[in-house]
């Protein structure tokens, strides 16, 4: 009886091992946690310090971690919304320019799909003394895999990423639920709207943080996923403000088509003007 329990097992075997290396796998893929990336942070200034006009914007997409294609499209998508808006939307990736002469030329920055630790001790201070005087943060889908051992980012954020839907689909297209319809990001949604994308599950849910106002959140029924969801009150976006600065955060972002959907950008442009301070899209 042992001994045919004990072949049978090991007939099993491969299949047990492949079943485990891929659970393996899935975890380390949906943590980020990735043992052979450690980071690369940047201290060299450009020769010329790029210069800025009015109602500047910055966007900081520097990754240490996943790298997401869809980054060089929301680059390409904010420009032109940018040149739509008045906007004058700058580009980088080099974190050296995260220090305060650079920064006080701009109304926000918006942390597109960074991933893993990116600033040195002194670019986080800078950033930090930015957004408390006064300065805005746009926080785009993986902005919150970003630096989970900064506790102030942490609070700047509310929370971080846990996991991500990834079977039976990695992106499904689930129903969102526009909550606050009257705030400036969410102008003109459609009060429930579906979208295509690779959904966030958070560490906590930030619905119990003093302060923060949701803005959109997931029907948790109306997509599928063999994992836990977040027990049925799922926000994705969300502001809050920062001393005198502002935040606005959505995960939304993994698909490339996000910057192409007229309803998903009208979100991000919005809440990015929000958190800057500046003047709302006049078609809205
Ligand atoms: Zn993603």
């Amino acid at each position: 009886m042992a001994s045919t329990f004990r072949k049978r097992f090991l007939y099993l075997l491969p299949g047990i091992l492949t079943l485990c290396l891929s659970l393996g796998a899935y975890v380390l893929h949906s943590m980020r946690m990735l043992p052979w990336q450690s980071p690369v942070f940047d201290t060299a200034l450009p020769a010329t310090l790029p210069l800025t006009g009015a109602h500047a914007v910055l966007i900081f997409s520097k990754t240490n971690g996943f790298r997401h294609e869809s980054i060089e499209v929301g680059i390409a998508a904010f420009k032109k919304a940018g040149l739509e808006n008045g906007w004058d939307v700058h580009a980088t990736e080099n974190g050296a320019l995260i220090n305060s002469d650079y920064l006080h030329q701009f109304q926000v920055v918006v942390f597109l799909s960074t991933t893993g630790e990116i600033l040195t001790p002194a670019q986080k201070s800078a950033f930090e003394k930015y957004i408390e005087n006064g300065g805005g943060y746009a926080g785009i889908h993986s902005a919150s895999d970003t630096e989970h051992g900064w506790a102030w980012y942490g609070k700047l954020l509310g929370t971080f990423f846990r996991d991500h839907t990834f079977l039976p689909l990695h992106l499904p297209e689930a129903e969102i639920i526009t909550e606050n319809a009257a705030h400036p990001a969410n102008r003109g949604l459609p009060g429930r709207w579906t979208k295509a994308d690779e959904w966030y599950n958070f560490k906590e849910n930030i619905r119990k943080n003093e302060g923060f106002q949701v803005l959109l959140s997931l029907n948790d029924g109306s997509y599928p996923s063999f994992w836990y969801k977040m027990n049925g009150d799922h926000p994705i976006s969300w502001t809050h403000r920062v001393g005198k600065g502002r935040m606005f955060y959505t995960a939304m972002g993994h698909h490339a088509d996000t910057f192409s959907d007229p309803t998903a950008m009208r979100h991000m442009i919005g809440g990015i003007a929000w958190a800057g301070k500046l003047a709302q899209p006049v078609n809205r």
